[in-house]
């Protein structure tokens, strides 16, 4: 074949290859941007608003703690009070912990205030989430539980608070006597071989529906006294706090977590 003939050829396939691709319809076109794999896996919603999804890990739906230990003495049973499908803090006992360890999750949980609670400020029904804990007491991450309807204390220590860092988005506290509402998604902080900080903690936190921490990082330990700091840790457990103020004890029900 001469040089001129292959010009020619080559030039009438690049002529034709470009006409079919201008032939293309708009749903071919649309179809190169489709993603059909990985396919997210199925699970069944909760029947009603507030409960769990099928996958979920079922941290307390009534009659028994069973999935809850002492943090003082993680052989013992938590000791708090459970009551039908709710279970109430029992102060001498001490805080409680999960017997499972987690890293990343979304968890609901529900907590009341009792209708006749005393006490003012930080002493007013004071609990608390600890998202990843350890030790005894208060050491961890704390979101509060805490009287914060129509009572006042600091506003990085009040209800919705990562406590004594973020101060919550809004008030949006049920009164006394009724059910309020958490749900969280915890992204735990990573270290590196040597103990150093990777990346911090992250909070999510919708309290009775509304957004409450919008993904904010976690500083360190949320100590009452002092700067916060990072210890380096695995997955943890989470902790109920029993709080020291002699205010009138507050309950809890519907916990169930999804790990991440
Ligand atoms: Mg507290």
């Amino acid at each position: 074949m001469k040089k001129n003939n292959i010009y020619f050829l080559g030039l009438f396939l690049t002529t034709a290859f470009v006409s079919v691709a201008q032939q293309e319809t708009r749903e071919q076109q649309a179809k190169k941007t489709e993603v059909w794999t990985p396919v997210p896996p199925v699970i069944t919603p909760a029947d009603k608003p507030g409960g769990a999804p099928s996958d979920a890990i079922i941290l307390f739906s009534g009659d028994s703690l069973s999935e809850w230990v002492s943090s003082k003495d993680t052989t013992k049973p938590a000791g708090w009070i459970v009551s039908g499908d709710v279970f109430m803090v029992n102060k001498p006992a001490g805080t409680i912990q999960t017997k499972r360890t987690f890293t990343d999750y979304q968890l609901h949980i529900e907590w009341r205030i009792p209708k006749n609670i005393t006490g003012s400020g930080q002493a007013r029904g004071n609990s608390g989430v600890f998202l990843g804990g350890w030790g005894t007491g208060d050491e961890g991450y704390e979101i509060q539980v805490l009287d914060s309807y129509k009572s006042e204390t600091y506003v990085n220590g009040q209800a919705g608070s990562i406590y004594k860092q973020h101060i919550p988005l809004v008030n949006v506290n049920r009164p006394p006597g009724e059910w309020n509402v958490y749900d969280i998604v915890w992204t735990a902080p990573r270290f590196n071989n040597d103990g150093s900080l990777k990346s911090p903690a992250r909070v999510t936190a919708f309290l009775n529906g509304a957004l409450v921490q919008n993904n904010v990082e976690v500083k360190g330990d949320t100590r009452w006294i002092g700067t916060p700091e990072y210890h380096k840790h695995g997955p943890l457990p989470i902790k109920l706090q029993s709080h020291g103020d002699p205010s009138e004890p507050i309950s809890f029900r519907n916990i169930w977590l999804r790990p991440l």
